[in-house]
């Protein structure tokens, strides 16, 4: 590996830790070196950070888990691009390709419809062929056919990409997007907001600052977003804590930001695992960990998401218990994570997630994308 996928894991005194937590839970701002500090905890420390993100986050926001009824629609998985942790896109002629016309994507929305589905969300790759008014297009379409379901679309890399194809600005872009339906943009194609680990991971994407604007412009025009980090690759403890920084200084200027989502990284068939260049994922350590600290250091976040695509049923509910409050989306059809080799990512019924809520104590209730209750 080419970087040192963890800080020396030091583990930390007791005191000193239970002083951390303290200060954490009076609500007093973690600076980078304490998270950094609880991040490197290797021992049965983890759980007393778990036990403090757990009560941090009823203190934020109660006892209750939410979860959203949303269904993908990746629209294609051809991508000019080739994100070494990608497992997802295809080159034209590959036999696996394939694009959604118009008609199928209108389909696909009436099939959302009828399954109740209060959120699209379409992130796709960068087809050769793409500009500005295909993405316009695949909103307008959403929209036409399910006017009442929210559409979180695109992501960073997409809208400059769209701008590129295009001669528009991004901040163009986003405009368009939004009048023709966008309801809020996905944070994704964060990664790691560090550009030493995205010239390894993802070299053909956009830099951290692109990344960064495009988000502030989004929230500058009122379409929030979500933010997201994908760990447990070639990243140190120190990058992460690096992006925990950025986004949380975004947050302080915007308040755009409805949730954030730790998305640990699925290594089976990626080229950059197959390459050497990662690890074969983030351990449930620093699974735990990721939500737990993500939970104490992000206290302009109200909301804290797991990603049971990712880590798994169960080990989504031990993030429950580790400052997590939201279980994401039923999500009944997903390529991207099931790609790169995840299982059991097609769908999870709201019955087994209030098994899951419920075998912990809590209440699980439905939500919108921008987190009202149903
Ligand atoms: S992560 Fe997205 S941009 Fe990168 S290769 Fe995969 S589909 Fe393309």
């Amino acid at each position: 590996m080419s970087r040192n996928s963890t800080a020396p894991g030091q583990g930390s005194g007791g005191e000193t830790l239970s002083l951390l937590l303290e200060k954490a839970l009076l609500g007093q701002r973690l600076a980078e070196e304490e998270a950094l500090l609880l991040f490197s905890v290797q021992d049965g420390q983890v759980w007393e950070i778990a036990s403090a993100a757990d009560r941090k986050r009823e203190k934020v926001v109660g006892n209750r888990i939410t979860y959203v009824r949303n269904q993908n629609i990746n629209v294609t998985n051809y991508c000019i691009n080739s994100c070494g942790f990608c497992g997802f896109s295809k080159k034209p002629g590959d036999p696996d390709g394939y694009l959604y016309d118009l008609p199928e994507i209108r389909r696909k929305t009436e099939l959302a419809r009828s399954r109740g589905v209060t959120e699209i969300c379409t992130v796709s790759g960068l087809h050769p062929d793409f500009n500005a008014d295909s993405y316009v297009k695949t909103i307008a379409a959403i929209h036409e056919t399910g006017p009442e379901i929210h559409i979180h679309a695109s992501n960073p890399m997409e809208v400059s990409y769209a701008a590129r194809k295009s001669g528009l600005s991004t901040l163009e872009v986003l405009r368009i997007m939004k009048d023709a339906g966008l309801g809020s943009l996905c944070g994704t194609a964060a990664e790691i907001l560090v550009d030493e680990v995205r010239d390894v991971i993802c070299p053909g994407k956009i830099r951290t600052d692109e990344w960064v604007r495009i988000i502030r412009e989004a929230h500058g025009l009122g379409i929030k977003t979500t933010a997201t980090i994908m760990y447990g690759h070639c990243e140190t403890i120190a990058d992460r804590v690096r992006h925990l920084s950025i986004l949380r200084q975004i947050q302080d200027e915007t308040g755009g930001f409805t949730e954030f989502v730790p998305l640990s990284f699925i290594h089976m068939n990626t080229p950059i695992y197959r390459s050497g260049l990662a690890r074969a994922g983030a351990t449930g350590r620093e699974d735990l960990l990721m939500t737990a600290v993500s939970r104490l250091f992000l206290d302009n976040i109200d909301h804290i998401q797991v990603s049971w695509v990712k880590t798994g049923i169960k080990m989504a509910q031990l993030g429950l218990l580790a400052g997590a409050d939201d279980l994401g989306g039923t999500m009944f059809e997903e390529s991207i994570s099931k790609g790169a080799g995840a299982r059991n990512t097609d769908y999870l019924d709201p019955a087994e997630m209030e098994r899951i809520a419920l075998d912990i104590g809590r209440p699980l209730r439905q939500r919108t994308t921008l987190y009202e209750l149903l």
